[in-house]
């Protein structure tokens, strides 16, 4: 029997990954270079394919994990009640073989509830985070800083660079950010903290995971430090894929 093309050899299961993004306020091709960076410093890369996500076909179930980018989490709301995409979204983020990570407005969609929403009213949540956020946590004197954050000793968080030397802070750029203001589950483990002396805290909660659920209040995709995207590719990766395809 002739050998099948190249194009038509079956991929392994376990070398290919299908990343989404939700497609909805920016920040998509900034998450994609980044994701691509971070898949290359793999020990061994996999074959990645980064897709848009922008209507209820899009949110396949062979996607293995989804990034929830920033924005405003009222505008992403409307549009996803607007595509009818609220219910879906939520039943694929809790399945348990996909992994999920919002930044900054997507943690504000992650949470269970926020705090201070505009016209007194809840944004339309996906949920699935037992925290409380304040939605603009820093007020709005604050709109962008960048400021280090505490890494948390949890295993694939902290990198080594070449030196050998541990890497335990994170320059984290926040952007009208949230915060964890209440963790309401044992469950949820907070993953980087932040030095605030204006709210007399030293450990305030800026990103959290519970279970393959993944939310940071600061924008990883606008550094150049891979930390974040590494984790998260690696938190898909260390999934059991064999039901998956
Ligand atoms: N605080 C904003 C909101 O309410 C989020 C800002 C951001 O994603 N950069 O949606």
């Amino acid at each position: 029997m002739p050998a099948a093309p190249h194009s038509q050899m079956t991929i392994p299961s376990d070398a290919m990954r299908r990343i989404g993004i939700l497609g909805v306020q920016g920040a998509f091709s900034e998450h994609k270079a980044a994701l691509l960076k971070a898949n290359a410093l793999l020990v061994k890369p996999v074959d990645l394919e980064i897709v848009d996500v922008r209507s209820v076909d899009d949110i396949r179930d062979d996607i293995d994990g989804l990034i929830i980018p920033g924005g405003e989490s009222t505008v992403i709301s409307m549009f996803l009640r607007r595509n009818k995409m609220e219910d879906r979204l939520r039943s694929w983020i809790r399945n348990e073989n996909h992994v999920t990570w919002g930044t900054c407005a997507g943690m504000i969609l992650l949470a269970e509830r926020s705090e201070h929403q505009k016209d007194g009213g809840q944004p339309q949540v996906i949920g699935g985070l037992d925290i409380v956020v304040d939605r603009n946590f820093f007020g709005r004197q604050v709109h962008s800083f960048e400021a280090d954050v505490k890494l948390a000793e949890v295993p694939d968080l902290r990198q080594r660079n070449k030196t050998g030397v541990t890497q335990e802070t994170f320059s984290g750029v926040f952007i009208r950010a949230p915060a964890v203001v209440k963790i309401m589950d044992p469950a949820v483990s907070v993953l980087a903290t932040l030095d605030c002396p204006s709210r007399q805290t030293s450990d305030l909660a800026v990103a959290v995971r519970q279970n393959n659920l993944m939310a940071t209040a600061f924008h990883p995709e606008l550094t150049e430090d891979p930390t974040w995207h590494l984790y998260f590719l690696k938190t898909v990766l260390n999934l059991k894929v064999s039901s998956k395809r």
